[in-house]
C-alpha cells in the first residue's frame, strides 16, 4: 500500500541474507534477550496473567536517514511548545472542533468535559504533556520527515523502545558488526518520560500523594507500563505508582475538601491516562463520570482534557492550515521548520473548502487516507477504499473524518520475528515510522520543563496500511542511522 515498484530501498546496516545456521541461533538468543529484558507483551491468543511473549521485533535494526532524525529530534521542544501552546486556546480548539463534535459522539462527550471544566475554573493549573511525535521519511521529497499524527494521550512503546537499542546492539555484536554500534542513538525514553511524571509529581508537591496509571481492564502492553511504574519506584523508593480502570476510580474515587482526588486514603499527585483514549474504555457513564471527577480534581493530568482535545486529529488538520502556526509559535524560523513536517491535510467540513476536498478525494483517493477522530490504530481508510466510505456518510457526517496526503516512505529490507512465525524468519520488504516522545509541563502562562525524551522505530510489512504491533502487522525496532554520502555497505 505504500510502496510500489519504484519505491527506493535503504542501504541496510548488514549484508543480508544471513546464513541459515547463523540466523536461527541468533534469531533464537534475540528473542530470549527479549523475553528477559522486557521487550515482552502479554499474548492475546493465550492470555495468561502469569506469561509473557516476546514483542514482535525487526532483528537488525532498520536504517533511517540520519539527518532527519536530527532535525525531529531537534524540532521535538518546538513542537511540545506548538501543543501546549494549542491546548491552552480555547477559542481555537472550541472552533476547531465545533462541526466534529456536531456528529462525533465520543469527541462530542470529551468537549462535554472541557466545557464544563472551564465553567467552573480548573482546579489544577499545570498539565503534564508525555508526548510522541510520529513520522515518516517520504521519499519523493528526499526522504524528509512527515508527521503521521502528534500522540498527546497514552504515547506508548517508551519502555520496550528503551530495550530494544541494547537488544539490536547485542544482535548486531553477534553478528560481527560491534563497529557499527555507534551509529545506533542511544535511547533514554523511559527515563525520559517518567522524570517528567516525577518532575509534575514534585510541583503537587504532598510527599505521600501517589501516582496513578489508568489502565485497561486487561493491559496486553503490560510491560510498557510496568517499566515505567518499575523505573519511578527504584528511581524515587518514596513515590507509590497505584494501577486502576476507569471502572475502578468510579467506584473507589472521591474528591477531598481541596478537591484532592483520594482512592481509599492515598492521595492521588498524578494522572497518567494509558486508557481512555477510545470509545471502547467507557463501558457506561460510570467512565465519563470517572474521567469528569479525575478533571476537576487537584491531581496533574497527563493528559488533562484540553491537551487530550489538542491530539485529535481535527486539531492536527487544523494547524497545518497556511498562517495558522503564526498564532502559537513566534519564531518565524521555527514556524518554518515545523510547516515543512507537515503534509497535505484537509477538511471536511460541511462547507465550500471540506467539499473541494470531498470531491478531490472521489477524484484520486490513492493519494489519500481518511482519518476518524480515533486513537490505537485500525480506524483509518485507506486508498481506494475511500470513495465507497465517503459515500456512505452523510455531509455533517464527514466532518467528523479530515482526509492526508499519503506519505511513501523508503523501504528497508529484514527479518520480522514474531511469536509462533516463521523459524528461520523470511526476508521482507518493511517501511519505518519514528517517534520522538518529548515532555512538556506547565500553566497557562509558563511552560517551567521542556525536552526531547528519546524515541520508537515501529516497522511494518510495507504492503500494510498500518503497523499494529499488537495487531500483527508491526514490529518493534530501532534506527540505525544512515548519512546520504555513505559508501555502500558491502559487508
Ligand atoms: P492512530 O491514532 O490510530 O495511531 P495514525 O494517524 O497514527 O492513527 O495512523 C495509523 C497508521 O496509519 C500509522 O501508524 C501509519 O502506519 C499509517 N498512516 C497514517 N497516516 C498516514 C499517511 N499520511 N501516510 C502513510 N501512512 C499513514
Ligand atoms: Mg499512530
Amino acid at each position: 500500500m505504500s510502496s510500489d515498484a519504484n519505491t527506493p530501498v535503504l542501504r541496510n546496516c548488514i549484508r543480508l541474507p544471513l546464513p541459515e545456521d547463523e540466523l536461527l541461533e541468533v534469531t533464537a538468543k534475540a528473542k530470549d534477550y527479549a523475553i528477559m529484558h522486557g521487550a515482552a507483551m502479554r499474548s492475546k491468543t493465550a492470555f495468561s496473567p502469569d506469561s509473557l511473549n516476546f514483542a514482535p521485533f525487526v532483528l537488525v535494526p532498520s536504517s533511517f536517514p540520519r539527518k532527519e532524525f536530527e532535525k525531529a529530534v531537534a524540532l521535538q521542544p518546538i513542537i511540545n511548545r506548538l501543543m501546549h501552546n494549542v491546548a491552552h486556546d480555547e477559542e481555537f480548539i472550541t472552533t476547531t472542533l465545533a462541526e466534529t463534535i456536531k456528529v462525533d459522539e465520543f469527541t462530542a462527550n470529551l468537549f462535554n468535559i472541557y466545557r464544563k471544566v472551564l465553567a467552573h475554573g480548573f482546579t489544577q493549573a499545570y498539565s503534564i504533556g508525555l508526548l510522541r511525535s510520529d513520522y515518516m521519511a517520504h521519499v519523493s521529497e528526499g526522504c524528509a520527515i512527515k508527521q503521521v499524527e502528534i500522540n498527546t494521550v497514552a504515547s506508548s512503546f517508551a519502555g520496550i523502545a528503551t530495550q530494544l537499542v541494547p537488544q539490536q546492539k547485542f544482535v548486531l555484536s553477534e553478528l560481527g558488526h560491534a563497529d557499527k554500534l555507534h551509529n545506533m542513538p542511544n535511547n533514554k525514553a523511559l527515563s525520559g518520560l517518567c522524570d517528567g511524571m516525577v518532575k509534575a509529581w514534585d510541583i503537587y508537591a504532598k510527599p505521600k500523594a501517589v501516582i496513578l496509571f489508568i489502565i485497561e481492564d486487561v493491559s496486553y502492553n503490560i510491560c510498557d507500563q510496568r517499566f515505567h511504574e518499575f523505573y519511578i519506584r527504584e528511581t524515587y523508593p518514596h513515590i507509590k505508582v497505584l494501577r486502576r480502570t476507569l471502572t475502578e476510580v468510579h467506584r473507589e474515587g472521591k474528591l477531598g475538601l481541596g478537591k484532592e482526588l483520594l482512592l481509599g486514603n492515598q492521595e492521588v499527585a498524578v494522572i497518567y491516562f494509558r486508557a481512555g483514549y477510545e470509545p471502547g474504555h467507557y463501558h457506561s457513564q460510570a467512565e465519563w463520570d470517572a474521567r469528569y471527577l479525575m478533571e476537576t480534581s487537584l491531581a496533574i493530568k497527563c493528559p488533562s482534557i484540553h491537551y487530550h482535545l489538542a491530539g485529535t486529529k481535527k486539531v492536527q488538520q487544523a494547524l497545518a492550515q497556511p498562517a495558522v502556526l503564526e498564532r502559537f509559535i513566534n519564531d518565524p524560523e521555527e514556524i518554518k521548520a515545523v510547516g515543512k513536517i507537515f503534509t497535505g491535510l484537509y477538511s471536511l467540513d460541511d462547507n465550500e473548502a471540506g467539499n473541494a476536498s470531498y470531491e478531490m478525494a472521489l477524484r484520486t483517493p490513492e493519494r489519500f487516507v481518511l482519518k476518524p477522530q480515533r486513537e490505537g490504530g485500525g480506524n483509518n481508510v485507506y486508498g481506494v477504499d475511500i470513495p465507497d466510505a465517503l459515500k456512505r456518510m452523510s455531509r455533517v457526517e464527514r466532518s467528523a473524518w479530515i482526509l492526508m496526503d499519503l506519505i511513501h516512505p523508503p523501504l528497508t529490507k529484514g527479518y520480522m520475528v514474531r511469536p509462533g512465525g516463521d523459524m528461520p524468519p523470511q526476508i521482507v520488504d518493511m517501511v519505518s515510522e519514528l517517534g520522538i516522545f518529548g515532555v512538556v509541563i506547565g500553566d497557562a502562562e509558563h511552560i517551567v520543563h521542556n525536552y526531547q525524551a528519546g524515541h520508537m522505530l515501529r516497522t511494518k510489512l510495507s504492503t500494510a496500511n498500518e503497523g499494529g504491533v499488537a495487531a500483527g502487522l508491526g514490529a518493534l525496532d530501532s534506527p540505525y542511522l544512515i548519512d546520504s554520502d555513505d559508501d555502500d555497505e558491502e559487508n
